[in-house]
């Protein structure tokens, strides 16, 4: 990602409560995806700040993230170039071309594949497109809005300033003067065979990245910046189909992993949806810390993906995040 404004974080915390000096901060990644799997969980992680363990999965993430940054801080020289490839219908020597403006790299954790695949769709895109929306208006661009909400908990109404931030990985201008907005994922991207035989995404996921998108164009309005009409978002999953998965999931249904792109309009009803449960998710944050009490959110699929449930309540811990700090030193 590029610099990060320390300044405006500094204005901002996790460890917030009323009076504080700071204000509270909200995330994209805080509300949208800790909060949202787990209000215990961002009590550990967010307040008490317990440190885990980095995995392969967030460097390759991050890894991917700087190269396709890269690319398109350098791919303005060579976009003519490029453009007339694709229309000569020389999609190999276009992405050896595209590839040469990144700097080169010794990546380990599977990336090259991920980026290779990331750029072949973008140069799709160029061709179908053309060239003159074809570079992004945002790229990997850091957004922060500080506002003041009325807040009402306990029959009390309480001011609470809130410091909103985000990072979007990449906005697009539309041909109409709008904005489309698009993230980009490392992870898996898993379909499941229903019983009509047809393969279909994951209900859970696609809202789950519609509510992450809903949160970016809810930034972008509380900031009033100058891009957010935002009328499509979408997202990318260029290493969708690397998970190794059992071939049937829990169900007994079949499933697989797929490299995968979603664009679809983010105005309209799918707009008012995501917006109320970003909302929602704003309320129940505010009542948490309002109560002081973030509840756990078990479920045993859930949690054995979480590096706090030794001490997790819901699993007869202690909830004492010392015991925690202390056996992380030992391990
Ligand atoms: S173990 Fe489960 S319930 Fe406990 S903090 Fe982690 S995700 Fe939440």
């Amino acid at each position: 990602m590029s610099d990060r404004d320390w300044s405006a974080y500094a204005k901002s915390t996790y460890q917030w409560k009323p009076g504080h000096k700071k204000m509270l901060r909200m995330t994209k990644t805080s509300l949208t995806s800790d909060f949202d799997y787990c209000p215990k969980q961002y009590e550990y992680k967010r307040i008490h700040r317990l440190p885990e363990p980095s995995s392969d999965a967030m460097m390759k993430g991050n890894n991917v993230h700087e190269a396709i940054e890269v690319f398109y801080d350098n791919v303005p020289p060579v976009l003519d170039e490029l453009h007339t490839l694709m229309q000569r219908n020389k999609t190999e020597e276009a992405l050896q071309l595209a590839l040469s403006v990144m700097p080169e790299q010794e990546y380990v954790l599977g990336e090259g594949p991920s980026i290779e695949q990331r750029i072949r769709w973008d140069l799709a895109r160029l061709l179908a497109g053309g060239k003159e929306n074809y570079l992004p208006v945002i790229n990997e661009l850091e957004i922060h809005a500080f506002v003041e909400e009325e807040f009402e908990f306990n029959g009390e109404v309480h001011t609470i300033p809130i410091h909103f931030a985000g990072s979007i990985d990449r906005g697009y201008a539309t041909d109409e003067g709008t904005y489309a907005l698009m993230e980009l994922k490392t992870g898996k991207w898993v379909q499941t065979k229903n019983r009509q035989d047809e393969w279909k995404d994951s209900k859970f996921k696609l809202e789950s990245m519609r509510q992450e998108m809903a949160f970016y164009k809810y930034l972008l309005q509380v900031a009033d910046h100058p891009y957010q009409d935002v009328s499509h978002w979408g997202w990318v999953y260029p290493s969708g189909n690397t998970a190794k998965l059992d071939p049937l999931n829990k169900y007994g249904y079949e499933q697989r992993g797929v490299n995968k792109i979603t664009y679809e309009p983010a105005t309209g009803r799918t707009w008012t949806t995501f917006r109320k449960r970003v909302e929602r998710l704003k309320a129940a944050l505010l009542t948490a810390y309002l109560a002081e009490d973030f509840p756990t959110k078990a479920s045993a699929g859930k949690c054995a993906w979480c590096n706090f449930k030794p001490i997790c309540p819901s699993w007869d811990g202690s909830d004492n995040p010392q015991e925690y700090l202390d056996s992380y030193k030992e391990d």
